[in-house]
């Protein structure tokens, strides 16, 4: 990559390929206007730098003009500290002070480069582990879904704790999120909850993950991969009993079975269906399924077939009908704490895993009548102090909450305002109601839920599924997928 002026003079040319994303706005804005080039005279920046009113010694860096006050109060990094990023100058090389250790700087937390960030409790993992688990005769397998990066929970931190409590079978959506566990050494059986594109056998052999099976071109293809270097061809069979997503039909699974089950490298470890209505209060529909299930494994039985692990139930059918967990349970939202329906109430006991914290970066008294946020929408009844925090809708903070959600500051919850914009928010704590104490005194560093508990304060992500009209899954898949940095507590 060709060096480029990254405003920071001199250090471009010492770390070539060194570039943020201010330095790409500002050559495609300025190029003409600050005549850059490719080969450029950097004494010209730090005049650029004189210029504009900063302290900058010849050959000093002029991050050396900071003011402390502009890296506001973070919690721990000091600032002034900033010598155990330098490291010592190569001089032989033409090197001259200071030249930063990016080594070092890689341990400024992310948290507190940004203060919003997703907390991911492993203790109420490993607790929903073993809340399942009571629930199960014993010898029943339960498979810890964790798929889509663990409902965006962490896969390999979350994959780790239910392993710890118990659980033997993984089970992701694609061969790279399989990959990315055996890449952080986790050996547990992991299943694909699908049949993956035939390009992925190689994958699936050299990484030993399990794909779920409902084509006959795949069956076959995967058996001659793995014959072809005197490997097995261990796979799940899945089964649609009226799902109508993915599968073999429950009345052609014998003959399916039929034309794939010469291969001798072939081996049904396990044979599965899914249930499209566990969590609603009629359960026709779920009973049919059961009932398609049941028939299909027998008659793959009466034609001489074993069909393995036999599983179907996912978190709401586990916690509702001991009657459909068979050999194994698929276990994914209430790994993470939340109950898929009303009728999974009271069954168990379930910890919700994810909290979203931020800290306050700014606070003010808005005067009364003037608008807050994009559109003015939210006015000021004065009396308030607006708060605004660093997380917004590119957080998974959904723009379908704005003035439709709480925060929570010291143990009290305040009213969300205004538009939620893509990487910021604001609330209000009113002053009239709150009296003159602390908590009415909210500070630029305080910490903020917006999702969590504390005091008798509570905001979930059922209530803000519920406001948005989607379902839990979306909400912590939102937060925990987006670029907020995640913290693990146990
Ligand atoms: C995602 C998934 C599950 C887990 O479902 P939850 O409702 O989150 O418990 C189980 N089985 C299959 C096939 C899935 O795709």
């Amino acid at each position: 990559m060709e060096d480029i002026p990254n405003g920071f003079t001199g250090f471009s040319r010492k770390r070539p390929g060194f570039e943020s994303a201010g330095d790409a706005i500002r050559k495609s804005k300025n190029a003409q206007e600050y005549g850059y080039h490719d080969s450029i005279d950097f004494t010209r920046d730090q005049k650029r730098a004189a210029q504009a009113g900063w302290q900058v010694p010849a050959h000093k860096s002029p991050i050396t003009g900071y003011s402390t006050n502009a890296w506001g109060s973070s919690k721990s990094s000091d600032p002034t500290d900033i010598k155990k990023y330098l490291r010592v100058p190569n001089v032989a090389e033409g090197e001259e002070a200071p030249v930063f250790d990016f080594e070092a700087l890689e341990e400024i937390p992310e948290e507190e480069r940004r203060w919003a960030w997703v907390e991911v409790d492993l203790g109420a993992i490993h607790s929903n582990v073993l809340a399942a688990k009571g629930l199960l005769a014993p010898g029943t397998l339960l498979m810890a879904v964790v798929k889509a990066d663990a409902y965006g929970h962490g896969a390999v931190d979350v994959a780790k704790a239910a392993l710890n409590a118990g659980a033997d079978y993984l089970g992701v959506a694609t061969i790279d999120e399989a990959i990315e566990l055996r890449k952080a050494d986790i050996w547990a059986p992991i299943l694909i909850l699908s049949e993956p594109p035939i390009a992925s056998i190689p994958l699936l052999l050299s990484y030993q993950v399990m794909p779920s099976v409902d084509t006959t071109d795949f069956a076959l293809k995967y058996a001659e991969a793995a014959d072809s270097v005197g490997l097995r061809a261990p796979y799940h069979l899945k089964i649609n009993t009226g799902m109508n997503r993915i599968g073999v039909r429950f009345d052609e699974v014998v003959e399916f079975m039929r034309r794939i089950s010469f291969h001798r490298a072939l081996d049904l470890v396990g044979t599965y269906t899914h249930f499209a209505t566990a969590d609603m209060s009629d359960t026709m529909e779920f009973r049919i399924q059961t009932a398609h299930f049941v028939e299909a494994i027998a008659q793959m039985r009466e034609f001489g077939i074993d069909p393995g692990i036999i599983h179907a139930a996912n978190s709401a059918a586990a916690i509702r009908f001991p009657e459909v967990h068979f050999d194994m349970i698929r276990f994914g939202i209430s790994l993470y704490g939340y109950y898929p329906c009303p009728e999974t109430f009271g069954k168990i006991d379930l910890i919700p895993a994810m909290s979203v914290h931020a800290r306050i970066t700014h606070v003010k008294n808005v005067p009364v009548g003037e608008g807050v946020s994009y559109g003015l929408y939210h006015r000021s009844a004065g009396f308030a102090k607006t708060c605004t925090v660093p997380i917004g809708y590119a957080d998974g903070l959904r723009r379908g909450l704005s003035d439709n959600t709480e925060f929570i500051l010291g143990g009290e919850t305040y009213p969300q305002v205004g538009a939620i914009c893509m990487d910021q928010s604001m609330f209000e704590v009113d002053l009239r109601l709150r009296g003159s104490g602390d908590r009415a005194n909210p500070q630029i560093g305080d910490e903020v839920l917006i999702v969590g508990a504390e005091g008798n304060s509570v905001v979930t992500i059922d209530e803000m599924a519920d406001k948005l009209g989607t379902i839990p899954y979306e909400i912590c898949v939102g937060f925990g997928s987006s670029r907020l940095p995640k913290v693990y507590t146990t």
